[in-house]
């Protein structure tokens, strides 16, 4: 029996073109620090870190020291000051992106009917950000008051997609079997990495991200959200 549903955030929940909200991201995020180094290059110190993060496999670290051990040499500068304004650009600045994303009710309607079936749901976008900038997309999405029983950000989570280990670190904090688990995303890399750790995955293709041509056949379900949606409220 099913107990848990898994919901990617970025080009699922949120429908929004993934790369061209980073690209306006980066790009905001490098002017408001354009005392600290030129836009594109703490853009792309930003990117180059998070890359790095993506890949680090060790589990002795959050990914959000994993993400600092980088970032904090190639721009020289202290922790102490940078914190305090990233935390400071995500309430203020991060906002204004929400034009570049493309929200649809359907995103509420099937997190409750989830909640509606009896499943506990799970938050799990790729913890690449702070908590606040998840939060704030959830908003959004119009996701961020339901009761999620657990949100990936990156001050408490120590593997990002595609590593199949992210998702064995949510059945752990979850106590529960990846049997009794479904992810529903939108990339056959980075969603579709939770087979790797034997959750059932459900795609969501409005918009898709399919580098590989990977066979969407191999999901247990996948179509529009609203496709999603009615087989959810249907079969599940
Ligand atoms: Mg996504």
């Amino acid at each position: 029996m099913r107990t848990h549903i898994l919901f990617d955030l970025d080009g699922t929940m949120l429908p929004m073109d993934t790369e061209a909200f980073l690209g306006a991201y980066l790009q905001l995020l490098g002017k408001t620090f354009a005392d600290v180094a030129p836009p594109d290059v703490f853009a792309r110190h930003v990117m180059e870190s998070s890359m790095a993060t993506i890949r680090d496999q060790s589990a002795e670290l959050t990914n959000k020291e994993k993400f600092m051990k980088r970032f904090i040499p190639r721009v020289g500068r202290p922790e102490e000051e940078l914190l305090p304004r990233f935390d400071k650009f995500y309430l203020d600045q991060f906002p204004y992106l929400a034009r570049y994303s493309k929200p649809s009710p359907l995103a509420r309607v099937l997190a409750q009917s989830a909640l509606a079936k009896g499943y506990e749901i799970v938050m799990a976008t790729n913890p690449v950000f702070p908590r606040q900038a998840v939060l704030e997309r959830m908003k959004w999405a119009d996701l961020d008051d339901l009761p999620w029983r657990h949100i990936t950000s990156y001050e408490e989570t120590r593997f990002c997609k595609p590593s199949p280990r992210y998702f064995a670190e949510i059945m752990d904090t979850l106590g529960t079997h990846p049997s009794r688990c479904l992810h529903v995303g939108n990339d056959m890399e980075e969603d579709f990495a939770a087979v790797k750790a034997r959750l059932p995955v459900v795609m969501v293709s409005d918009f898709l991200i399919n580098r590989e041509n990977r066979p969407l056949t191999d999901c247990l379900y996948h179509g529009t959200l609203s496709d999603v949606t009615q087989w959810f409220a249907d079969s599940q």
